[in-house]
């Protein structure tokens, strides 16, 4: 789309100037609303207003639950930038918290039509509708963002990470395991997968693939660390602490094998061996969570 000058003719087709025709009417119209965006956002009459502003104010409603208040921003940022994504996508997980779901599918539905091709949304929107209880939305969605960006392996592994930091965890191993078969040395892959397959309690799966990422790459401390929680679960306490002590020879200040296998040395009636990991563990992350039940007394 070329941009219209004051000069140019009208595009309503009146033969006349654009600036002595349409044009004062809209720029009315956008000064009123953004005047309306101002007094939304309560910004004094005498203070500059912008969209980008107005945004800002209307997230720090939001996190503070204040929707009403939120929504009226967004709503008049609308009235400006009707394609708006942020402000579309907005109110419909203001919708999904409010437990409107009217509100929430309208809003994706325009978020999906403003751009289709940001598949950053796309992925949001796909695992909002799973949790609105629209599983078919939600794989049309992810089905979408496969076709968008789904092309080599390092795409795959990508798109596996964010349908991982989503909880999306069935979606994130199908791409890992789409990854692997093109490119069946790629370690990364094979320990997210793994890590995936650990989260959704499927143990045999987990170690298969902690142990093909360790394949490529033995010095890879996570990978043990992560194996040896895996066989923990699955009760071969030897095997845990022989691949939470390798994780702690490659890298000595891993504060979480030296927790992990002060809890296997604890299951094995070693206290003494488990409080010295637990000191250690103190020593390197002094605030992790799990640390305040062991040194509560
Ligand atoms: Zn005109």
């Amino acid at each position: 789309m070329t941009k219209i000058t004051r000069n140019d003719k009208c595009p309503c087709g009146s033969g006349k100037k654009y600036k002595s025709c349409c044009l004062p009417e809209l720029e009315a119209r956008r000064f009123a609303a953004l005047a309306a965006l101002r007094d939304a956002c309560g910004i004094h009459p005498s203070e500059p207003v912008s969209v980008a502003k107005a945004i800002v104010l209307a997230v720090e409603h939001q996190k503070a639950s204040r929707f009403p208040l939120a929504e009226k921003i967004y709503h008049n940022v609308l009235l400006l930038e009707p394609e708006h994504q942020d402000a579309l996508f907005a109110l419909a997980l203001i919708g999904q918290a409010k437990g409107d779901k009217d509100q929430a599918v309208e809003y994706l539905e325009k978020c999906l039509n403003a751009d289709p091709n940001n598949y950053n949304y796309r992925i949001r929107i796909g695992s909002i509708y799973n949790s609105l209880d629209m599983p078919e939305k939600a794989q049309e969605c992810f089905q979408s963002i496969r076709e968008l960006i789904a092309n080599t392996p390092l795409d795959q592994f990508n798109l596996g990470n964010l349908f991982n930091n989503l909880g999306e965890l069935n979606e994130a191993a199908v791409c890992y395991e789409q990854a692997l078969k093109v490119k069946p040395d790629f370690g990364e892959a094979h320990f997210n997968l793994g890590t995936v397959y650990l989260k959704l309690d499927q143990l045999d799966k987990a170690v298969a693939s902690l142990q093909s990422a360790l394949k490529v790459n033995p010095g890879y401390a996570k990978a043990h660390n992560n194996l040896g929680f895996t066989l923990s679960k699955k009760g071969d306490l030897d095997g845990a602490i022989a691949h939470y002590q390798e994780a702690l020879s490659l890298t000595p200040g891993f504060a979480q094998a030296h927790y992990n296998l002060g809890n296997a040395f604890k299951a094995q009636g070693l206290e003494e061996k488990a409080m010295a990991c637990f000191e250690k563990t103190r020593e390197l992350q002094p605030d992790m969570p799990e640390l305040a039940e062991i040194f509560k007394d």
